[in-house]
């Protein structure tokens, strides 16, 4: 269990001296602002210490504080000490208390005992478990096929080196190990261009904002810490904040100006921006001749045709617009471009991502102060001995060189199964929820169930979710409130920064770490595969962390459990531009403007706007359907909260008032959306905050597993409020990814999102 530092002790001193006061006069909440990490009971006035730990409900992963009493968790708030959040959660976060407690987890190993899908299970205890699992397994071995074992997780940095480090012990190359949101053509354009996974933008420092169909103050991949960041700097640098955006979101509404934009016209206008900018001299000629790979007259020529006037046409922007944004982009420095993750989730989303971070680049703002950041992040080492890499070779890529991604992504992999391109003796899945989360859902589930395919298939989780169902073997996981588990988000402050979750209260019932379950399994498979999980999941973690040798000095993990978090105070906070020195992590060194890889592969190697077909509207009564994300849930974890479903449970589709007129449609009113893969009816909400030619729509709704109050159904537990689902009439809501069809962007290897 967590150990306290003597800063924790000397709070928790602090709040008693005021306790005795404060408890009398009712000043309980003073005396929590005073010192954070210190709760006090609203009835028993007991003095809680708060745990301080890792929320890893969304990639954010934001430090908080949890409180128990009586060995029962009973509170979760931003723990302040954590570089990133600095103290600030989202509800997402405060409801994990909902997510640890659901009456309806998978809490022990469960076998199914009908069909499969058809619901039917029977415990069985985990020794029974693991000889099922072991024995499929060491067929697979034996038979000489490991490839077949194809393992596929959503990660966070200690599950990715866990998971390969088994798959690679194994002998399997088909470890898949997805980032949370599925941001495989951004990643892709991102380390085309220059060398990194991610940006951090540096808002907090910035004095202009310029969001491409990124809505930070709802959904983001750094949500909490950039929605903080860019608030701030709206109030103390008078930072201008601009959004384009298809939808009037949370952030559109709270910025200076919005453009509803024509929907995937983003990289035309991003482009345009760069040809005024390049034309009128106020671009950063020095930025672009020392430090990409193109010519400042070979850029101007490149951008020539993307005029404003051609970006009005494509995209309704008008181009006094066009022409004022981009003189203020370049003028008000610092300044930052963001991209959201529904800009690159279609066939152009490599283009309009490589696009928009050109916009950075030509006006100098890559890795300054207020800019566009390289992240800082520690990475974990696989503790030795370590396991060979796998000799076999993986099916799932389409070939070994058509995506820079170094994984497969998720479209690739289902495709890949299918087809039987790979073939699976065994399928293993870790807290990820293809036949919810993937387009043409009813296809992904078609696949999970089909035994000749999947001849058996084992999922690890907490919940029973739509992918769980379809199991032969459940294997109950530890939820993110009682499992360790080490993090390095790339950091806000720019000094590197390590952070820790750790066991609030002890598993739940039967439920294990995936280092504990893999450690099982390893252990029954055979010895050269046990040696490789001997050690403790402390001193593995433990190991993983030695190279980094100030933390290790420190304690390293013992350390963390006391603090939440460790940076080396010796860095220097202002160090940008690393550039200067490292160069960038490209084939070569430079901001590959000017793409070698992509034109090698046969495709434009400089930044271009790729028209979108299916998105012409030459049908006056087709739309763009946009599914977006909201602030209540996340992709799918969330689903079973009683707080969160309250608060959101279904989700009306966004219709542009315009148009409703045009149709006689009112509040409320039932429509029918459909695509090629079918129809769903859902009803309406009228705003004049989207553009004409788009219809949205929330996700995480519309279960049909994962439990009574994912599908709006009241059910009897322990828990009173379970029995008074007050929504049960209004129901939970349509699942998109019913008629979403699946495809794949070629380059990126990433869904494409559109619907026609
Ligand atoms: S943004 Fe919310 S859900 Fe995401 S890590 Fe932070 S508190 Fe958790």
């Amino acid at each position: 269990m967590a150990r306290f530092s003597r800063r924790t002790i000397i709070k928790g001193g602090l709040a008693s001296a005021f306790f005795a006061i404060g408890a009398k006069i009712g000043i309980g909440s003073i005396i929590e602002k005073l010192t954070p990490g210190i709760n006090i009971a609203r009835t028993s006035r007991r003095l809680r210490n708060g745990i301080p730990t890792t929320c890893s409900n969304c990639p954010a992963e934001c430090g908080i504080y949890g409180f128990t009493d009586y060995g029962r968790l009973v509170k979760i708030e931003g723990f302040d000490g954590n570089p990133n959040n600095m103290g600030k959660t989202c509800s997402k976060g405060e409801a994990g208390l909902d997510m640890l407690y659901d009456e309806e987890r998978v809490l022990t190993p469960l076998k199914r005992v009908g069909a499969r899908g058809e619901g039917k299970w029977e415990s069985i205890s985990w020794k029974e478990a693991i000889e099922e699992i072991t024995y499929r397994l060491k067929e697979l071995k034996m038979k000489e096929m490991p490839e077949q074992l194809v393992f596929e997780c959503e990660a966070s940095l200690t599950t990715e080196l866990i998971v390969k480090r088994f798959m690679n012990a194994f002998g399997s190359p088909n470890a898949i190990t997805h980032s949370k949101y599925g941001n495989e053509n951004k990643i892709v354009a991102q380390r085309l261009t220059w060398g990194e996974d991610f940006e951090v933008p540096d808002v907090e420092n910035s004095k202009y904002i310029l969001l491409f169909g990124s809505n930070p103050y709802e959904s983001h991949t750094f949500f909490i810490n950039l929605a903080k960041r860019i608030a701030s700097a709206r109030t103390e640098n008078y930072a201008k904040l601009v959004t384009i955006d298809v939808r009037m979101t949370q952030t559109s509404g709270k910025s200076d100006e919005w453009y509803p934009i024509r929907p995937g016209t983003d990289a035309f206008v991003a482009l345009a921006i760069c040809n005024v900018i390049m034309r009128e001299g106020i671009a950063d000629i020095e930025f672009i001749e020392n430090h990409t790979n193109v010519t400042p007259k070979m850029l101007s020529e490149h951008l020539k045709y993307y005029t404003p006037e051609m970006a009005e046409q494509i995209s309704g922007i008008y181009v006094a617009d066009i022409v004022r944004v981009a003189r203020e982009f370049a003028t008000f420095k610092p300044s930052v471009a963001i991209s959201g993750g529904g800009i690159t989730k279609h066939k152009n989303g490599v283009y309009s991502e490589r696009c928009i971070t050109l916009l950075n680049a030509i006006t100098g703002n890559i890795d300054t102060k207020g800019g566009y950041c390289i992240p800082r992040r520690f990475a974990l080492q696989d503790p030795v001995p370590l396991p060979n890499e796998p000799i076999a070779d993986s099916n799932i890529y389409y070939s070994k060189n058509d995506s820079v991604l170094e994984h497969a992504s998720r479209a690739e992999i289902i495709d890949a199964v299918k087809s039987r391109r790979q073939k699976v003796g065994v399928y293993i899945s870790y807290e990820y929820n293809p036949v919810y989360s993937s387009p043409d859902s009813e296809d992904t589930a078609k696949l999970f169930k089909d035994e000749d395919i999947i001849p058996f298939f084992v999922a690890i989780d907490s919940y029973m979710t739509e992918t769980a169902a379809l199991a032969d073997i459940i294997l109950p996981s530890a939820t993110y409130l009682e499992r360790r588990e080490l993090f390095s988000p790339p950091s806000f402050s720019m000094v590197p920064f390590v952070s820790f979750s750790q066991p609030i209260i002890e598993p739940l019932g039967k439920s294990k770490s995936i280092y504990n379950i893999i450690k099982e399994i390893s252990k029954k498979i055979d010895p050269n595969i046990k040696k490789y999980f001997k050690m403790s999941e402390d001193n593995f973690l433990q190991a993983s962390i030695s190279h980094i040798s100030e933390l290790s000095d420190a304690g390293g993990i013992y350390y963390l459990m006391g603090h939440g978090y460790w940076f080396d105070t010796k860095m220097n906070q202002s160090l940008y531009k690393l550039f200067e020195r490292k160069g960038f992590n490209t084939p070569s060194g430079k901001f590959e403007i000017y793409s070698e890889r992509l034109r090698e592969e046969g495709h434009d190697p400089m930044p271009v706007y790729v028209p979108m077909e299916e998105f012409s509207m030459k049908n006056r009564n087709a739309f763009v359907l946009v599914p977006f994300k909201t602030n209540v849930h996340t992709a799918d974890r969330t689903a079973n909260s009683l707080l969160l479903s309250e608060i959101l449970h279904n989700n009306p589709l966004w219709i542009n008032a315009g148009i409703a007129r045009e149709y006689g449609l009112q509040d409320d009113d039932k429509v029918e959306i459909s695509s090629k893969l079918g129809r769903i009816e859902t009803k309406v909400r009228i705003t004049q905050g989207i553009h004409p030619n788009v219809v949205a729509i929330a996700t995480n709704c519309g279960h049909w597993q994962f439990g009574h109050i994912a599908q709006a159904k009241s059910f009897e537990s322990n828990n009173a409020k379970t029995s008074h689902v007050w929504w049960e009439d209004e129901g939970n809501g349509i699942h998109i990814n019913k008629i979403i069809p699946a495809s794949i962007d070629v380059i990126g290897g990433g869904r494409d999102g559109w619907i026609p």
